[in-house]
């Protein structure tokens, strides 16, 4: 099975970013959200992710061309997903409104049509059944900045059918990504349950007044050759991320260290505005971190 015919659902950061990703690279994309106004929005994104394109990959004026020439919008869903090989799904992160669109969507796409949500903290076994197609539905994870930060993670439900999932392994591949199958259902995918536990240790560390922010980084970049150590990649990831899982994680476990670390990122970076990369500062200041002074690892 190949695909030609690409509808993605949902046109706010990642929606935009996978439906000019997937049209710059020859598909023909249709892009749905739920009002006109929001999508004459997505058309100034666009114009802006091509500026990126251009800026990071050296894409040229022709190759740009040719994606705006391969991009619709429609807030019709039944014309947007009237042609779909294969449909996309990166509306909000949250179950009900998911499982409202699958249940509507379900009857309005050909039988054909795969179904795939970019979903990065929900199984596909969850919405499965309200897909009315489960052989035809799994999980194809994007990170953030995808034309850059290219990963590709493809995960089934136990109901997926093997060729579907083969055919999505081989269209990530054919919009530019590092296609990476799972075997099985895992929350937050590969990358995530690696990443998720190393920053929270650090933050641990940090908090519990272990040892200080360039120390804890130093030891993991010395010791493992990684170019950023935990408190650079937070930086990068966003602090607010980082506050967000952190006040998840102590509402539901009440753990004394976990509300400890909420309480301090709260006061010293979300309440100073201190996001990250994206505001210039955070643990480091930006564009010059201490880490990539010569000396740092001395
Ligand atoms: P977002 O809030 O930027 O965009 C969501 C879009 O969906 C909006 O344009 C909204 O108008 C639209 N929408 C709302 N209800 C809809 C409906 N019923 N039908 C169609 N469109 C609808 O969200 P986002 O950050 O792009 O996240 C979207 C999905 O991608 C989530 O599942 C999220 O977990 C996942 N994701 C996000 C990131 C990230 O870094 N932002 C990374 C990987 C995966």
């Amino acid at each position: 099975m190949s695909f030609k015919n690409v509808t993605v659902a949902g046109s706010g950061v990642l929606g935009s970013q996978i439906a000019f990703q997937s049209a710059f690279h020859g598909f023909n994309v249709c892009v749905y959200d739920i009002n006109d106004d929001i999508l004459e929005k997505t058309k100034e994104t666009f114009k802006k992710l091509a500026e990126a394109f251009k800026k990071d990959l050296h894409a040229t004026q022709e190759q740009i061309d040719k994606a705006f020439a391969n991009l619709r919008t429609t807030s019709d869903l039944e014309k947007a997903v009237s042609e779909a090989d294969l449909l996309i799904e990166a509306i909000p992160e949250n179950p009900s409104i998911k499982t409202a669109f699958y249940q509507k969507v379900s009857q309005l796409a050909p039988k054909k049509t795969v179904f795939a949500t970019n979903t990065s903290t929900l199984m596909p076994s969850t919405f499965a059944e309200s897909t009315g197609r489960p052989k035809q539905f799994l999980a194809l994870h994007f990170a953030n900045e995808i034309w850059k930060h290219n990963t590709a993670e493809i995960m089934g439900h136990p109901g997926t059918d093997k060729g579907v999932f083969n055919s999505v392994v081989a269209f990530a591949k054919e919009i530019g990504m590092v296609a990476l199958p799972l075997h099985k259902e895992q929350p937050g995918y590969i990358v995530n349950s690696l990443l998720v536990p190393l920053l929270s240790a650090a933050t641990n560390l940090l908090v519990n007044g272990v040892a200080d922010v360039e120390t804890i980084d130093k030891t993991w970049m010395v010791a493992t050759g990684a170019p950023l150590g935990p408190f650079g990649i937070l930086d990068v990831v966003g602090i607010t991320t980082a506050y967000n899982i952190n006040k998840m994680s102590a509402e539901q476990t009440k753990d004394p260290l976990k509300i400890k670390t909420v309480e301090y990122l709260k006061e010293n970076f979300i309440d100073k505005g201190k996001l990250g990369t994206a505001t210039g500062e955070g643990f480091y200041k930006y564009p010059n971190p201490s880490y990539l002074n010569k000396d740092f690892l001395k």
